[in-house]
């Protein structure tokens, strides 16, 4: 199959692209479109035989449950079933992050098929803010099934070209949007019994979550005792003390994640910053071909580097995590033997790049 690429840099070409891709999802076919995360791999999530198209271009297991991308907020309740006592929770994280990179695990409706959710009885929805996804979604008037467009188990594309070489010949077309914004995956968090837990880091930090709760406390003149404040942070992965200290403060690896996620094929270690490598140096390990990922200085040992990549000169948080997968990309060509990644600050949007080095060194 020859996979078209279509830009969208003028009005009229992203007319044309959204028109291509419309056509290309009615037909059953999967679409590479960006999102403000990653690229994703969309399909019309209502239709079965469309969405097996996805897990046999990213060769992905069907145990694996797919993110459902909303055309408009009104389709939540058609997919989606909240219960009573989430609604105010769902209305208040829906007003302040949708569209945006947040998908909410809630129970679902019968109307969602099963291959989406992996027959579990919730599906995660999101609603994207990217111009070319949300006019893709909007045109084409219903919901879309979209993973990340890379095959299984390996970095997550941040550019239209990294699309091409993870799926080109398995789908007919990528609409280039140019590079993501965020550059790591939404966050997801399951909304159950009127409480959050997280299952991903991402983009929506707990501090963002943590202002939605302390908003909807307010709405009803309630004041949170300190307990219940910690317990709500807990189920995000952090601690609420440690976060006001401004310290690095996971408390927890987010579950129902695969390991084999956002694996480069070189083998990835973790490390300190400013750790001397020098267990490399070694008689057996000289020869070694060694990349190193760091956050924002060139590491301390960089003789022993054939290439290095620096995620954020500056330090901001933000650009490394924008950066991240194309550079660990970038170094997964290279040809090395081993990247060295030096760890970033666990805090804000640091979490879900951590997360992210992580399950590329497990
Ligand atoms: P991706 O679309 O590749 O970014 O990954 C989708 C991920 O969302 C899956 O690997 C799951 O971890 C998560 N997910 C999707 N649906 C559900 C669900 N119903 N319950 C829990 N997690 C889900
Ligand atoms: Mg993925």
């Amino acid at each position: 199959m020859e996979t078209l690429i279509l830009n969208t840099n003028t009005p009229r070409r992203l007319a044309a692209a959204v028109k291509a891709a419309a056509g290309e999802l009615a037909d059953g076919q999967c679409v590479g479109l960006p999102t403000e995360t990653v690229y994703g791999l969309a399909a019309d999530a209502l239709r079965p035989d469309a969405v097996t198209q996805i897990f046999e271009a990213k060769e992905r297991p069907f145990f694996d449950p797919l993110i459902v991308h909303l055309p408009s907020r009104e389709w939540l309740g058609v997919v989606t079933k909240i219960p009573d006592e989430s609604r105010a929770l769902v209305a208040a994280l829906v007003a302040k992050f949708w569209p945006g990179p947040l998908t909410l695990v809630l129970p679902r409706q019968a109307i969602v098929p099963d291959i989406v959710t992996a027959g579990l009885d919730t599906v995660a929805v999101r609603m994207s803010a990217h111009p070319v996804f949300s006019a893709v979604v909007e045109f084409y008037g219903r919901p879309l099934a979209a993973p990340s467009a890379n095959r299984f188990g390996h970095i997550s594309p941040t550019a239209a070209p990294h699309v091409m070489s993870e799926l080109g010949g398995r789908i007919p077309l990528i609409i280039d949007g140019g590079p993501t914004q965020h550059g790591v995956e939404s966050t997801i968090v399951k909304v159950d019994s009127g409480e959050l837990t997280m299952l991903r880091a991402g983009p929506v930090t707990p501090e963002n979550l943590g202002e939605v709760f302390h908003a909807l406390c307010e709405s009803r003149n309630y004041r949170p005792t300190e307990a219940e404040v910690e317990h709500f942070y807990e189920r995000l992965g952090v601690s609420f003390a440690k976060m006001v200290r401004g310290e690095d403060n996971v408390t927890m690896v987010a579950p129902g994640q695969m390991d084999s996620h956002y694996a480069p094929r070189t083998p990835l270690r973790l490390i300190a910053p400013g750790v001397q490598v020098e267990i490399y140096s070694g008689e057996n390990e000289a020869a070694a071909r060694l990349g190193s990922l760091a956050f924002c200085e060139p590491s301390t040992a960089s003789s022993h580097f054939v290439c290095e990549e620096i995620l954020s000169p500056t330090g901001d948080l933000r650009e490394a995590a924008a950066t991240l997968f194309a550079k660990m990309r970038h170094l997964d060509e290279a040809g090395l033997d081993m990247i060295i990644a030096e760890q970033v600050p666990e805090h804000g949007l640091g979490i879900a790049i951590m997360d992210r080095l992580r399950k590329a060194s497990a």
